[in-house]
């Protein structure tokens, strides 16, 4: 019978929970709202001191990235202690430590491709939460064809000159660096692009938000004007970079799409029907249409979930994730998109709020909720587009079939 070093685990089971019990801040125990979300930075607002703690805390212990190496602030377990931690950090509901384009995208491509100098310069800030990342990818003519993407880098000698636009860059205003997407060769297409990194203070940089259809501005359009950017801080070979976003694209659809886009904005779609709609006299939604819709989801909701799970293991014992993640990202953005539909229809005039009396502050974050979700099916790569790296890339159809 095969070995999984059994005692070992249960001991760092036994150790992680005794650590847990005394370092989660009891406040914390609270849902979540969205102000809450703990992204880091310099320019970060923490509300609540003690989910800047937690941050600390999971930090120092290289928890916020679990598996990256200890030498660079990781927190050096292997895929068997993760998935423990993960486990007891579920047990307790605790809330995420950090949240974080560098863990969920940049960091493990770094790992992969940047020099030794670029991983010491760059990592532990991510792991510390010190410094929060943007994604310069998508510009005003490329965004599913993102290698038609034309902001420019020039090589001037001791530096790189970068002009340009990009397009729906998530919060770039409140961003401290930038991984971005340029072109150094005009003669090529894929093999005429790097991926360079720069602090979003650098002389030249402007981001302007955009307003979002849920009223927020979670992105911006980003402009560049003779942006010098040190010769160091390309990553990998000079028109190397699109393996690098290729790469770093399965990362992100992998993570964004592994919380399932946390939908529902805390609320349990059953108790919302019940409360909404009535019971009839066994106690179940007294609509046995929208009854069987919310029981069909929640079984596909948690068949997915348990897929994310398997898909994430395995993608641990590999190299990474493959091609494979775009199915994730497709259901996970439909999922999401059908539970915040389901959820407005329950709540029925209720789910028609926008702003002022006559609506509680849950029941206004549904419906922003469900405008934001009509995102999901585009962020991170389209439905249409992952649909389409499906066919060529986990079933080897050509273009034509
Ligand atoms: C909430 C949100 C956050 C985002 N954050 C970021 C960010 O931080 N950084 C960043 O760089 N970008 C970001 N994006 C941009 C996102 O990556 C792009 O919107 C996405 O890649 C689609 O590009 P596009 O908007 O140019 O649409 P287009 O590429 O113009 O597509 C338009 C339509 O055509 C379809 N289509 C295009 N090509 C094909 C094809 N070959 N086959 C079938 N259908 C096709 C698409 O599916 C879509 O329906 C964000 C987007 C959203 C909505």
């Amino acid at each position: 019978m095969a070995d999984f070093g059994g005692t070992d685990l249960e001991a760092f089971r036994a150790e992680t929970r005794a650590w847990l019990a005394e370092n989660y801040p009891e406040s914390l125990n609270a849902p979540m709202g969205e102000d809450d979300a703990p992204w880091g930075g310099r320019k970060f607002v923490w509300k609540n001191p003690d989910a800047k703690l937690w941050l600390d805390r999971m930090a120092a212990k290289g928890w916020t990235a679990p598996m990256w190496p200890k030498e660079y602030g990781g927190g050096g377990l292997s895929k068997d202690e993760n998935k423990v931690l993960e486990q007891e950090l579920r047990r307790i509901r605790a809330r995420p430590a950090l949240m974080s384009f560098g863990v969920w995208m940049l960091g493990p491509v770094l790992l992969e491709y940047a020099t030794e100098e670029q991983k010491q310069k760059f990592i532990p800030s991510i792991i510390r939460g010190e410094t929060r990342w943007c994604q310069g990818y998508s510009e005003p003519g490329a965004g599913s064809d993102l290698a038609a993407l034309q902001t420019k880098c020039e090589d001037k000698g001791d530096h790189f000159l970068i002009n340009g636009q990009k397009v729906w860059t998530s919060y770039a205003d409140q961003a401290d660096w930038i991984f971005c997407l340029v072109r150094t060769d005009t003669s090529k297409k894929h093999e005429g692009i790097s991926f360079v990194l720069f602090d979003m203070t650098t002389p030249g940089v402007e981001a302007r938000p955009i307003k979002l259809i849920s009223g927020s501005s979670p992105f911006c359009e980003t402009f560049f004007d003779n942006v010098k950017v040190p010769k160091d801080q390309m990553v990998g070979k000079l028109n190397g970079g699109w393996d690098i976003a290729k790469r770093l694209l399965q990362y992100e659809r992998q993570n964004i799409s592994a919380s399932g886009f946390g939908g529902g904005g805390g609320l349990d779609l059953v108790e919302v029907a019940k409360k909404e709609i009535g019971v009839d006299d066994q106690g179940r939604i007294d609509d046995g249409d929208l009854r069987a819709r919310i029981a069909a989801h929640r079984m596909d909701a948690h068949a997915f979930m348990l897929t994310v799970r398997r898909a994430e293991a395995e993608s641990k014992a590999s190299k990474g994730p493959s091609a494979a993640v775009s199915i994730i990202k497709y259901a996970a953005a439909k999922m999401n998109q059908e539970r915040y539909e389901l959820m407005v229809e329950a709540m029925g005039l209720q789910g028609l709020g926008w702003e002022g009396e006559g609506f509680a502050k849950d029941e206004l974050a549904v419906t922003r909720g469900w405008l934001r979700s009509k995102g999901n099916s585009i962020e991170g790569g389209t439905s249409e587009v992952n649909l389409n790296v499906v066919a060529k890339r986990v079933l080897g159809l050509l273009d034509h079939q």
